[in-house]
């Protein structure tokens, strides 16, 4: 573990790298607050809500401080101590074989990871969230949520991890057939998702029949998207926060709505907000994305295999041989800033196809007034940052900032 080796070298730049550019992104993103607010925004940011607004952020950007701080001490700590050696050495000596020592490995480090987070995530939702009014979560239902997570991981994410490790011991095509294998359980998982797993976490019941219902359906036979069902979900159980989306596909399309977006906004802008989320499906944006993160992944799987049959890698953090389970763990620190590089590009499409889906809602219930509104509301009610920072932005916006997102709708031609 010396300077003369190159992975040692670009593991540690990858690790301080990612964790001061965040610390910028994070502080630049605060002295933005300071902006004075143009005229498009005024109605939604009056002082008093920047004022909440500050205090809100400036809370978040603690706890997200220090998680990450005492996470990068963790890891050097362990990586100092030898600690990669010991898990290794220490796995071994339950004498079952290659693969499933490789497994063992990888469920020790994700547990520790899971469990060094909870405390932060505890600190977010019980004082963060709390604080500004937004959590409606009760001690026990973040503990069962933790549980039931922790449970999923085990029954799907071991066998997974399984399969994935086999295919780098014994198989010299590995990048292809983990690429082929985890393109297959992607696609699996879109249509298991909406019907097993989510319903384990949110209840889905039937909405009632009235004004709204009929506004919907009326609105998916205008724009010819067929809809077996609209069910109303129990977010507020967890935060006042509102959101929509859609689940299932073909013939078994149902929508999705949380029980917070229907005490917050108007019809009109519940519609409008669904003719979003309609205008991704039309504008095909789900196999877009999908086709871009296959791509990635066949980038990152391609130069897992290269790095996996270097001993000096493995050297780097003071192990002996080349141990796959172990391998796929560290790899994920030195794949990190490359990360961020595809997450660049794959968030920049993302907000594109926010502006497209946008507009066609705009067109599609004939006005962009009540997206307007729907959007003002929501960036106001969740005290979002009225002009965040571009690298902020850059690093983690799926969606365009408020003042962005209604300049382009004041320009869309209805
Ligand atoms: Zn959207």
């Amino acid at each position: 573990m010396t300077l003369s080796n190159p992975w040692f070298v670009a593991a540690l730049i990858a690790v301080l790298g990612v964790f001061h550019l965040e610390l910028a992104s994070r502080f630049l993103n605060l002295m933005r607050l300071g902006k004075p607010i143009p005229g498009r925004l005024a109605e939604i940011f009056p002082e008093g809500t920047m004022e909440k607004i500050r205090e809100y952020l400036a809370d978040g950007a603690k706890v997200s401080g220090f998680q990450d701080g005492v996470s990068l001490a963790a890891l050097i700590g362990v990586w100092w101590a030898g600690g990669f050696g010991m898990i290794q050495a220490k796995a071994e000596t339950f004498g079952f074989g290659p693969v499933t020592t490789g497994v063992i490995v990888i469920a020790v480090i994700m547990l520790a990871q899971t469990l060094l987070s909870l405390p932060f995530s505890a600190w977010d939702t019980f004082g963060v969230e709390a604080k500004h009014g937004f959590n409606r979560t009760t001690v026990g239902t973040f503990i069962s949520d933790n549980i039931k997570s922790l449970a999923l991981m085990a029954i799907i994410g071991l066998p997974v991890a399984w399969v994935i490790v086999w295919f780098f011991q014994y198989q010299p095509l590995a990048p292809l057939y983990t690429w082929l294998f985890l393109a297959a359980f992607s696609v699996l998982m879109t249509f298991l998702a909406p019907r097993f797993l989510m319903p384990i976490f949110l209840k889905f019941s039937p909405m009632e029949d009235g004004e709204l219902k009929e506004a919907i359906f009326a609105l998916a036979k205008k724009l010819d998207f067929p809809v077996m069902e609209v069910s109303v979900v129990d977010g507020s159980r967890r935060s006042s926060k509102a959101n929509a989306f859609f689940a299932g596909f073909g013939k078994t399309r149902r929508i999705a709505l949380f029980d917070t977006l229907l005490q917050s906004h108007t019809k009109e802008e519940i519609v409008a907000i669904l003719a979003h989320e309609i205008g991704h499906n039309k504008c095909r944006h789900v196999p877009v994305t999908m086709t871009l993160s296959l791509v990635e992944m066949g980038v990152m799987l391609a130069l897992l295999g290269w790095v996996l049959k270097s001993p000096d890698f493995f050297a780097a953090f003071g192990l002996q041989g080349t141990p796959v389970g172990m391998g796929l763990v560290l790899f994920g620190i030195l794949y990190q800033p490359l990360g961020i590089v595809t997450g660049l590009l794959g968030l920049w499409m993302s907000r594109r196809h926010e502006f497209q889906a946008d507009a066609y809602a705009a067109k599609a219930v004939g006005s962009a007034q009540p997206l307007v509104q729907g959007l003002k509301r929501l960036s106001h009610d969740h005290l979002s940052h009225p002009q965040p920072h571009p690298l902020k932005v850059w690093l983690h916006y799926s969606h365009p900032p408020i003042g962005e997102r209604l300049a382009a709708l004041e320009a869309v031609r209805v």
